[in-house]
């Protein structure tokens, strides 16, 4: 199985760097030239728990070189899917699948856009991994990853890409509900990331006060009315389980509180704004969402004008 990783940033080049360690033919793509010249220079430097090792993926800017492949694996931020479903398009075979772990609701039905929408795997995934550089990433925990058919009926190629995943160190299953799964995750970074964003609070700090645990509480029961109202089956105690995630990761900044730091574009439109444009159609008033998107977008509109 040759595979082609596009957005080789901290998730990409973990699932590759631990691809190519397994023996697997992998290309990192990504349009970050330092970080693919430093990785053809002098390999990917994976840290874990403080111990560095070295692994030497293929790295390029240019999909022409890459040529067909079996599998695609997506890991750009979910404001670049539509330019990473172009060239997935282009690097596919065939016969050839397109895998995205990524956070937020969206990407799926936007790489289906671009390649046969029954050729879409989607998922979650427990690992986290923080970029330290050019060519340096640490690998930051580990857990299960899920995987599925999005919008097709094709388990057995789900289960051969989770079987090439787990060769790998990658623990991976296939599940009976991709979708659930995929809201699931979102209802997690709906309660935190905005939050925490806006407010340069870190995730366990949500739970300090009962007038920010009130918002998360306001801001995951709206997606989770969102959900239903889609027919997505949802247990009933996911408040509880955002705020333990929230305990559990107490002193992490969310991903969105670290892009608004580092003044960088966030997910806000495939979370938050996700769960506002899915509402649309089922009739569901999700005002906290839209006032937290609002505020993100305002916010990265006007990175660096002060
Ligand atoms: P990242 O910013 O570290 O990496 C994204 C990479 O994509 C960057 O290197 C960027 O240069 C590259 N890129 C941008 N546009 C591109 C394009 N058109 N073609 C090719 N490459 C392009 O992001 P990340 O932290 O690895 O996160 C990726 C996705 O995985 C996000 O959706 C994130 O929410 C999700 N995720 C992250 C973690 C984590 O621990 N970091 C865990 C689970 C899920």
């Amino acid at each position: 199985m040759k595979i082609a990783v596009i957005g080789a940033g901290a998730m990409g080049s973990l699932f590759g760097g631990l691809l190519t360690e397994a023996g697997r033919e992998v290309w990192l793509l990504d349009v970050w030239e330092d970080h693919v010249n430093a990785l053809n220079a002098n390999g990917l430097t994976i840290e874990r728990d403080g111990v560095p090792r070295v692994v030497r993926p293929r790295a390029t800017t240019d999909p022409a070189v890459i040529g067909k492949v079996d599998l695609v694996i997506v890991f750009v931020k979910s404001t670049q899917t539509e330019a990473a479903g172009n060239t997935a398009a282009r690097l596919v075979d065939a016969d050839g699948w397109v895998l995205t772990l990524q956070n937020g609701m969206g990407n799926a039905d936007i790489l289906g856009r671009a390649v046969d929408p029954g050729k879409v795997l989607a998922g979650t995934t427990s690992h986290g991994a923080t970029l330290l550089g050019p060519g340096k990433i640490r690998h930051a925990g580990t857990g299960p990853t899920r995987i599925g058919p999005w919008a097709g009926e094709d388990r057995i190629m789900a289960g051969k890409v989770a079987g090439v995943l787990s060769a790998a160190g990658i623990e991976t299953e296939v599940a009976d509900n991709v979708h659930a799964l995929v809201w699931h995750k979102l209802f997690i970074n709906v309660g935190i990331n905005a939050i925490t964003a806006l407010t340069g609070i870190k995730n366990g700090e949500i739970l300090d006060l009962d007038v920010t645990r009130n918002l998360s509480r306001n801001a995951v029961e709206e997606a989770v009315a969102v959900a239903r109202a889609k027919g997505v089956p949802v247990a009933d105690d996911v408040v509880d389980h955002v705020f333990q995630v929230a305990d559990a990761t107490a002193a992490n900044r969310s991903s969105m509180g670290q892009d608004v730091d580092n003044q960088r574009l966030t997910e806000i439109s495939a979370i938050n704004g996700a769960v506002v444009r899915e509402a649309e159609a089922c009739g569901v008033a999700t005002p906290v969402n839209g006032t937290l998107t609002a505020l993100v977008e305002t916010l990265q509109a006007h990175y660096g004008k002060k």
